[in-house]
């Protein structure tokens, strides 16, 4: 998915492996939130819970359980 730098408005792509961490991230604790630095400026960008929630497939991934390993 796509995300906007806050500092210089640069858009650019989470990677999944960031948004598999993430996910996992908020599933344990909601409030939490995963700097991810921005390829032009460097600077970290926030993505928080909201963020994923705003793409359908995401969210419904934040609402299903823990896989069972
Ligand atoms: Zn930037």
């Amino acid at each position: 998915m796509q995300l906007k730098c806050s500092n210089c408005a640069t858009p650019f792509v989470l990677s999944k492996e960031v948004l598999a961490e993430a996910i996992a991230l908020f599933k344990e604790n909601k409030t939490a939130h995963l700097n991810v630095n921005c390829p032009k400026c460097r600077r970290p960008v926030r993505v928080v819970r909201k963020t994923l929630e705003m793409n359908p497939i995401y969210r419904k991934m934040l609402e299903s359980e823990p896989e069972q390993s």
